[in-house]
């Protein structure tokens, strides 16, 4: 079976000619803030059937825990196939073209679930994963910073930030861009208004990619290890927080499902919040 794939901007593309022999949700820490998400979804399968058709030169690697690398495109942020695992590939789901042809099988790594995030399916779930180590970094978020201010920051600690006001609104995006900017089944992502979002360290080393074709569609990302970062949109005096990288516990979730038009095949939503074909109304 012949599976396509691509990042945000369109420049990663590669395919992957077979079939892939499980896909789990990791909840870990570490791909919250590396997809910027609640959780990540990732494809598993034997490393001989996949091959980039082009791009790879975007590829920027570099190890989130000793020995273990995670890879993004320099150009949109999209997190990429992860082939340095040996005889084994494990792709992030939300950079499918084409259906996996399987869907997922378990939850991993639960132990260190975002506080704010529900799991509503009856897949099994799995503190740890067998025959994998444990994350080293544990992000599951505390709270409080004194000032009621929610902290967040990038996998690489390169960036911090604060929002300092409540989220207006907490969607779950599933739209395509959404997808493949978090290469997850989809975003969560706080909005509110852009006064109250400041960040505090490297502001610097934010970069942004506007999606093809996009009217305001913009990724913002960690220049040094992909991170989705909250986007400061002036021209609509909006900010929009991706939900994977806080520190802290916002204390409530997602309000509902948007765009559930373009939702992903492979991940089916389980809870009762409302959903919308496009934008909530
Ligand atoms: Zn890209
Ligand atoms: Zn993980
Ligand atoms: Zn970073």
């Amino acid at each position: 079976m012949m599976i396509n794939g691509s990042c945000l901007c369109g420049a990663v593309r590669w395919q992957y000619d077979g079939s892939f022999e499980r896909m789990a949700h990791c909840h870990c820490g570490m791909c919250r803030k590396a997809h910027g998400s609640a959780f990540a979804t990732y494809a598993v399968g034997p490393a001989a059937p996949f091959a980039y058709l082009s791009g790879s030169e975007k590829r920027i690697s570099r190890e989130s825990s000793k020995g273990f690398v995670r890879s993004f495109c320099e150009t949109c942020g999209s997190v990429l196939p992860n082939t340095d695992l040996g005889d084994i590939v494990a792709i992030p789901a939300g950079l499918f073209d084409d259906s996996p042809g399987l869907e997922a099988s378990a939850h991993i790594f639960t132990k260190w679930k975002a506080p704010w995030h529900t799991i509503s399916d009856a897949l099994p779930q799995h503190d740890n994963y067998p025959g994998v180590a444990d994350p080293a970094v544990d992000t599951v978020t505390t709270s409080a910073s004194g000032d009621g201010a929610l902290r967040g920051s990038c996998l690489c600690g390169a960036i911090a930030f604060e929002v300092q006001a409540e989220f207006k609104v907490v969607h779950n995006c599933h739209c395509s861009r959404c997808r493949k900017s978090r290469g997850a089944a989809y975003a969560t992502n706080g909005v509110l208004s852009d006064t109250a979002v400041r960040f505090t360290r490297g502001a610097n080393k934010l970069k942004e990619c506007k999606a093809p074709g996009a009217k305001f569609y913009t990724q913002t990302f960690c220049g040094e290890c992909g991170s989705p970062m909250p986007r400061l949109d002036s021209s609509r005096s909006i900010a929009i927080v991706p939900l994977g990288a806080l520190d802290d516990d916002p204390k409530r979730g997602a309000d509902d499902h948007i765009f559930v038009g373009s939702k992903s095949a492979w991940v089916p939503i389980t809870d009762d919040l409302p959903q919308f074909t496009e934008m909530a109304t």
